[in-house]
């Protein structure tokens, strides 16, 4: 426990509850068999508040993913079963279910008539409810009724996830949810060793009755789970589970969590040093508002990175079976980012400290990992649509949401291996589904706002994850670091018109650390992180890395999904818990509070974290199959990147050559045909840029900002209402 937490020899699919040191009872299953199908449970009618009804309303978007046909081809699967069943159950973890059980599913467990031929065994999923705020929390008439209708929202999309997985493997798969009539979901439960009956109804030896429960059914052969034994709860809350022993979340650090005010989140940024602004220079009036058009990816999308690039900029991060299956529903959520906002305003909605309080403890509630607010600066919004017309601003706040990208499958990966994809997709599914009804509860209740997410923003997410106090700057470039999460989250944001106290910035002396840490960089497959000095870039201080390369790697990575090895890699990538082990705990609390101190340790640090072998692929952690999709069925691919850390490689700037493309090169924002970027001039363009203090003082003499800070102006100039 000084260097490596007890976590990090637990098998992934195993979970965060010791349900392995459950004992178990193959009579119960005798007896489930022999139980009447029950009567179909009545639910009541509309779900309760604004909550309930947007929570009911994404539910009922994933109702739309229970069946489908399964892919043509059968995938290259292994027959041994049980390693079939860790990719499963490693699926479901992935997706946060507090469990997952296997069982064959029994005649009994159908309604009468209702059977799908062929669907031999049922993965059942439970869900932990969220935690209801404190009777004092503003949030809390509106989470208090909804609990359950957002947990068995949130098993719906794990159950649709997992039955979409299967069916692109080639095999048929259902999803069921609590209430469909159906399936007995309670029966198959007890089954697979998930719960046990008590009185009427189940429970979980973990979560009491604190749980929402959804199935799939399939034809997939699995290693099934015995029924618990009727001693199982009593042995749930044992010694061995407070401590965490076996490598499980502890019940210590889940009585933390509990312990914290709603509105906190899990993790103590209250204790981070706030500033007035960001740790790096932003020259307010002088950043250039960007249109869609200048993404990479959306570049790549019209052809200017070439029809290799082109070409694979539909599938490129949903290569993976388990990726392809999440980006459905995250293309269905997109309509629902413009629901209309209801007429008349509710009233007490003007203070803006008990909105803010209300808004992070629903975020919370819903998943987010840690949450801050601002408001929107002009240059956030961006300038125009992919089709050129343009984006007028119109919320005054933010609120910035970052969702932890996955530390434990991080840790089974290479960083740009075949999970890579689906981490981002998970977070992103997650990260629209949080602001998506979060906006909806807003709307509802007359409050402008709009979610803006991966597939759809209006908004640069960057500048707002700076000014909410979520992360600073980091080496990595185009990425904000925050003092737990590290590197590896993904942002969503909604805006809103919503009366809200905003957050001020963070300095947790990143930039020390990062003028000091090269593993990004070395680590990086493409070169594309800079190992120079930070420069100023469209008026912002940065470290400014190859947009370009980097854009170009993730695109067509042959043996992985996307990438991001950076994350993987970087000495700030761990999980600091109260299940940590001493040295990350201590790293954490000195990288946080003893900034003095950092010039000295990061050296120490970081080769410490590289002779510890931070930032190999853990054994034990991987979870999934290295499977590709292509042409709509899942095949093996040519190859897997495996790669391990480098420590001995060298890292010269001298020798890096780096690309930049500022606005002044950017594509018109209705440019519809293909620009291809210019390399050579984009190379020669890193000469053009000045250095945070040659921007100062320019700046104080008065001067003018550099030219290539304007945009390129539309081919087309459209009005605004256009
Ligand atoms: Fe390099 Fe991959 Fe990070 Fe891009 S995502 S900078 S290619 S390590
Ligand atoms: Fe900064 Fe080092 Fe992490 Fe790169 S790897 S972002 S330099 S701390």
């Amino acid at each position: 426990m000084l260097f490596t937490p007890r976590s990090k020899t637990r098998p992934f699919h195993l979970g965060p509850f010791p349900y392995e040191a459950l004992p178990r009872d193959e009579a119960v299953v005798a007896a489930e068999v022999a139980r009447p199908f029950p009567d179909v449970e009545d639910r009541g009618d509309a779900p309760a508040g604004p909550l309930g009804a947007a929570a009911r309303r994404y539910r009922d978007l994933f109702d739309g993913f229970r069946e489908e046909e399964p892919a043509p081809t059968l995938a290259p699967l292994p027959p041994d079963t049980t390693r079939r069943a860790v990719e499963i159950k490693g699926g479901a973890y992935f997706l946060d279910a507090a469990g997952v059980g296997i069982c064959r599913i029994p005649e009994t467990a159908w309604s009468a008539g209702s059977a799908l031929a062929g669907h031999t065994h049922a993965i059942v999923v439970p869900v932990e409810h969220g935690r209801v705020p404190e009777p004092d929390n503003p949030a809390h008439g509106w989470v208090a009724p909804a609990v359950r209708e957002v947990g068995e929202m949130r098993a719906a999309e794990i159950a649709i996830c997992l039955a979409r997985h299967i069916r692109m493997m080639g095999l048929a798969a259902s999803a069921h949810f609590a209430g469909s009539g159906m399936i007995d979901i309670k029966r198959l439960a007890v089954l697979a060793g998930l719960a046990l009956r008590e009185g009427e109804g189940i429970v979980n030896p973990f979560l009491g009755n604190r749980f929402s429960l959804a199935a799939v059914s399939t034809a997939y052969a699995l290693a099934t789970d015995l029924p618990l034994a009727a001693g199982a709860r009593g042995k749930a809350r044992s010694f061995a589970y407070w401590r965490g022993i076996g490598g499980a979340v502890s019940g210590r650090e889940r009585r933390r969590r509990a312990k914290r005010a709603a509105h906190l989140g899990p993790y103590p940024m209250e204790g981070v040093r706030r500033v007035a602004r960001p740790t790096t220079l932003i020259l307010d009036d002088e950043v250039p508002r960007v249109p869609k058009r200048a993404a990479f990816f959306e570049r790549a999308l019209k052809g200017d990175l070439g029809e290799k690039s082109r070409r694979e900029r539909a599938r490129f991060a949903l290569k993976h079976p388990f990726a392809w299956a999440m980006g459905g529903p995250i293309r269905a959520m997109v309509p629902l980012q413009d629901r209309a906002v209801a007429e008349v305003e509710t009233a007490g909605l003007d203070d803006p400290a008990t909105n803010a309080r209300a808004l992070k403890t629903l975020s919370y509630f819903l998943g987010a990992d840690v949450t801050g607010i601002c408001e929107v600066p002009r240059y956030a919004w961006l300038s125009h649509q992919a089709d050129g017309t343009e984006i007028v601003p119109k919320h005054r706040y933010a609120v910035v949401m970052l969702i932890d990208q996955g530390f434990e499958t991080m840790e089974g990966a290479s960083g740009d291996d075949w999970i890579s994809g689906a981490q981002s997709m998970r977070a992103y599914m997650r990260g629209a589904e949080i602001a998506g009804i979060m906006a909806d509860c807003l709307r509802d209740l007359g409050v402008p706002a709009r979610p803006q997410t991966n597939t759809d923003s209006d908004v640069l997410h960057i500048p707002l994850v700076l000014w909410a106090g979520l992360g600073e700057m980091s080496r990595i470039g185009e990425l904000v670091l925050n003092p737990f999460l590290g590197p590896r989250s993904k942002s969503v944001v909604m805006t809103t018109d919503m009366p809200l106290a905003v957050d001020p910035p963070i300095d947790f002396g990143l930039q020390v650390f990062c003028s000091r840490c090269f593993k990004c960089a070395r680590e990086c497959p493409c070169d594309a992180i800079p190992l120079g000095p930070k420069v100023m870039f469209n008026g912002y201080e940065t470290w400014k890395p190859d947009v370009e390369r980097c854009a170009r790697y993730r695109l067509t990575n042959a043996k992985g999904s996307a990438c991001g090895r950076c994350m993987k890699t970087c000495p700030i990538n761990k999980m600091v818990t109260a299940d940590s082990a001493l040295l990350p705990r201590l790293g954490n609390w000195l990288g946080i509070h003893a900034q003095w101190l950092k010039p000295i340790l990061v050296p120490i640090a970081t080769r410490l974290d590289d002779l510890l072998g931070f930032g190999r692929r853990v054994a034990g952690k991987k979870w999934w199959f290295d499977h590709e999709v292509v042409d709509g069925v899942t095949v093996v691919p040519r190859g897997v990147n495996s790669r391990e850390i480098d420590p001995g490689c060298s890292v010269d700037p001298a020798r890096q050559k780096l690309a930049i493309y500022p606005a002044a090169a950017m594509p018109a924002p209705d440019a519809e045909e293909p620009r291809p970027v210019d390399r050579k001039a984009a190379l020669a363009a890193t000469a053009e840029l000045e250095t945070p203090d040659e921007a100062r003082a320019r700046k104080n003499a008065g001067g003018a900002a550099p030219a290539h800070y304007t945009p390129t102006p539309p081919r087309t100039r459209r009005p605004a209402s256009q």
